[in-house]
């Protein structure tokens, strides 16, 4: 069954991109093999299957690979997190801190009802810059975070962390050093 296999050993790594001394975890090799595709989504929404959700919401560009898949699972309505300048209609900004300066996540300002029980998806959390601020673009539109859930965590970085305190949930797959 797709819940048997091994998913953590179909993320590629690739060093030194996309600079030297980094550790690039790929997800390409694990979305591309049928069953790993299959069991990260389902491992992904478990934890919130019996919850009441009614929004995915996925960040660009690898969360709405696996955000769409996790809406269509949970029979819920799929909602983009943009980069700066992409979305088509008035839409509210959210700046986070890179390495090196400052980058901004977007979001429709109807994309979600207050209230509105939804749940973050991406494939990766680091330090959590993109995620938290995807949390405070949620929160300005009065959405209710259910959880988050990522394939792959870097607890050294303490991303994970940050979204606990802020009192979301974070559900992860896997962990790299
Ligand atoms: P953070 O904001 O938590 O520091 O970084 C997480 C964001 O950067 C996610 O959107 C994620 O897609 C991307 N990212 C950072 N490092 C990696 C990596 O090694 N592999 C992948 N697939 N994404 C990464």
């Amino acid at each position: 069954a797709s819940t048997e296999i091994d998913i953590k050993s179909l993320v590629r790594t690739i060093p030194d991109y996309p600079k030297p001394g980094i550790m690039f975890r790929d997800v390409t090799t694990l979305f591309g093999h049928p069953s790993g595709f299959r069991a990260s989504v389902e491992q992904l929404v478990a934890p919130f299957q019996d919850q009441r959700v009614e929004s995915v919401a996925g960040i660009e560009a690898r969360g709405f690979i696996l955000g769409g898949a996790a809406a269509d699972r949970m029979h819920c309505g799929f909602v983009p997190i943009r980069k700066k300048g992409k979305l088509p209609a008035k839409a509210i900004g959210q700046e986070y801190e890179l390495e090196y300066g400052v980058d901004v996540i977007e979001i429709h300002e109807d994309a979600l009802s207050p209230g509105e029980p939804v749940l973050l998806v991406d494939d990766l959390i680091a330090t959590g810059g993109t995620a938290v601020a995807a949390v405070e673009l949620l929160r300005q539109l009065k959405a209710e975070v259910v959880g988050a859930a990522f394939v792959i965590d870097l607890p050294d970085l303490g991303g994970s962390a940050r979204l606990t305190e802020l009192g979301v949930p974070c559900h992860t797959l896997m962990a790299f050093e």
